[in-house]
């Protein structure tokens, strides 16, 4: 698939009709569907009227954004007014949202093309997707493999070349994780950049709506038409975006001397060799692009996972309280009374990953243990935000492996959820502090599954993170190969 601009060209020069390019994807999505499961549903119909409004358009001479006829996918966890989304649970099965997130209206307005809605964890709570409970994904790499989580399907959509770019969320990792696995660009935005107004909400205070591409200009774009300031959410940032993708550079050209820091206590137990020796080369190639390099020390940051394991339960234990049988979504037949319907919709409705955060949450907010866990992870929360903040006096950037390991074959993790857990490792903390973090492509293992790069930026530099990130990317050819679908 090409990039954004290319496409932009095509169609101004009308060289290509944005029907065609819808046509050529849908049916690139009907040959790959098959193998890789990416999508919940194909809104081949909208789609396709949507191109016919751009070409419209573009016939009466009127002028078109980038992202204007270009085919894009949505998380199923974002509601699209008239379409269904299913979170990838059963208890919303057939819920059609009557009304549109701000990100997908931002998008419809800008033209982009919706082909469909991507597969998940079910409420985005997993690192694998096979937390869904629709289909499982594969990896597009290795087709017994997963895609990661919990946006997989997103990420495994963009590689198979199944649309241009893709939403995603990510709450502990769940834009980045997959992109690594995948080897796509993931990024997940300062908390309250990207208004989550209409995202079915997982743990509020730490998701956030972020880009999947095959270049980091393609997310740079994505990004700038989703962020800005919503009085629809609260926690909306009223901040001045930049034209993220005017701003790359294929050097870092800063007046100063770019310093990056590597991240002490993400090298270590439990890397796989492969993924530490492909992220070496990666802060390497930084160096030799200008990059001063520092090693750094967030002591605190090993304690990121115990404490969202806690944050993030409490959190979705009040945000799935809703789902009761009686607003909307399932509601099982004939209950004997108003706390059977209650009992036994939430029994079927819900699956076991879902269930099981549900009852830590419950537990771990009840009054007796408060203080014990809820109050000690939010103190635990400061600290490593504490441990960022004063990395971020000595270097403008930070480094560290995206995920510990390469994409795992499917059904390995599934019956141990604390080793799907270990997975989110240095992906959480970021959340934790509210930054934003970007993974790139940086190579491949010897069995050829992708391994991403991650990089940390200070709140609200999207800008400079994108720029080393494109610098970096466009210093290497990581993301220039693709996946054969194969094997
Ligand atoms: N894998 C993590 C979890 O299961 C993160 C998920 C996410 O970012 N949505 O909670």
């Amino acid at each position: 698939m090409v990039s954004i601009r290319e496409l932009h060209r095509q169609l101004i020069r009308k060289e290509r009709s944005a029907i065609e390019i819808t046509k050529e994807t849908l049916e690139r999505i009907e040959v790959i569907e098959p193998k890789v499961n990416s999508y919940l549903s194909v809104t081949a119909d909208l789609a396709l009227e949507t191109a016919k409004q751009v070409d419209a358009k573009i016939a009466a001479g009127e002028e078109i954004g980038l992202l204007a006829g270009i085919p894009i996918a949505i998380k199923d966890n974002l509601c699209t007014k008239g379409i269904r989304t299913t979170c990838g649970s059963k208890i919303l099965e057939n819920f059609v949202p009557p009304y549109e997130s701000t990100v997908t209206q931002k998008l419809k307005s800008a033209g982009a093309v919706m082909v469909g809605k991507t597969n998940l964890d079910e409420f985005a709570m997993g690192s694998s997707t096979e937390n869904s409970a629709y289909k499982v994904t594969a990896n597009p790499w290795d087709l017994q493999r997963v895609p990661g989580g919990s946006s997989g399907g997103s990420a495994a959509a963009v590689a198979a070349r199944e649309c241009v770019v893709a939403l995603g969320s990510d709450t502990g990792g769940s834009i980045r994780q997959p992109a690594s696995l995948c080897g796509v660009v993931g990024m997940k935005p300062t908390y309250g950049l990207v208004s989550r107004y209409g995202l079915v909400a997982f743990a509020s205070s730490l998701d956030q709506i972020g880009p999947l591409a095959n270049s980091v200009e393609d997310a740079a774009i994505l990004l700038g038409a989703i962020a800005g300031h919503d009085p629809q959410d609260s926690t909306s940032l009223k901040v001045e975006i930049p034209d993220y993708a005017k701003l790359l550079r294929p050097n870092f050209h800063s007046r100063s001397r770019l310093r990056i820091g590597i991240i002490k206590e993400t090298f270590g137990q439990g890397l796989d060799t492969a993924v530490e020796e492909a992220v070496k080369k990666g802060i390497e190639q930084l160096q030799d692009l200008g990059a001063e390099i520092q090693i750094i020390s967030c002591p605190r940051f090993r304690y990121g996972l115990p404490a969202y394991y806690i944050i993030a339960p409490s959190e979705a234990s009040a945000n799935l309280a809703r789902y009761d049988g009686v607003k909307y979504g399932l509601r099982v037949e004939d209950p004997d009374s108003l706390l059977e319907m209650y009992e036994k919709t939430r029994a079927e409705g819900f699956g076991s990953e879902v269930k099981r955060r549900i009852m830590i949450g419950t537990y771990t907010l009840s009054a007796g243990y408060y203080d014990a866990y809820y109050l000690k992870a939010q103190k635990v929360r400061t600290l490593i935000k504490r441990d960022f903040e004063s990395a971020f006096e000595k270097v403008d950037v930070l480094v560290c492996p995206t995920s510990p390991i390469t994409a795992f074959k499917a059904g390995e993790k599934t019956t141990d959820p604390l080793s799907m857990y270990l997975i989110d490792l240095m992906t959480i903390p970021v959340n934790l502090a509210g930054l934003p973090a970007i993974s790139v492509p940086c190579g491949f293992d010897g069995q050829g599954l992708p391994i991403g790069m991650q990089l940390i930026g200070k709140v609200c530099r999207e800008d400079l993170l994108l720029q080393v990130a494109h610098a970096y990317e466009q210093s290497t050819n990581w993301h220039l190969k693709n996946p054969s679908l194969t094997r």
